[in-house]
């Protein structure tokens, strides 16, 4: 009965992540891509990155999809090395 419920225990883990840090963590990010003016994904080039991209991009298979953290990390990480973004 073990690695069910672990399971269990991970995605809420991953809910508590969306509640919380993510909300608010997400919507900064999401903010920002606004300013962009860009909402495609600049890692896989999807059309939308938006919360739910996040999980499925292919760009970031290397990170477990219960890893969501590392995944913002590394997709903001990406996306501000990009060179179209001009800063001055
Ligand atoms: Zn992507």
């Amino acid at each position: 009965m073990g690695s069910i419920s672990r399971h269990l225990e991970r995605v809420k883990a991953v809910d508590h992540f969306r509640l919380t840090i993510g909300h608010e963590v997400l919507g900064v990010y999401l903010h920002w891509l606004g300013l962009a003016a860009d909402e495609a994904c600049t890692i896989c080039g999807h059309a939308r990155m938006d919360g739910d991209h996040l999980l499925e991009c292919t760009g970031l298979d290397e990170y477990p999809t219960d890893d969501i953290v590392s995944r913002y990390w590394e997709a903001w990480r990406q996306m501000v090395k990009k060179p179209s973004m001009s800063v001055g």
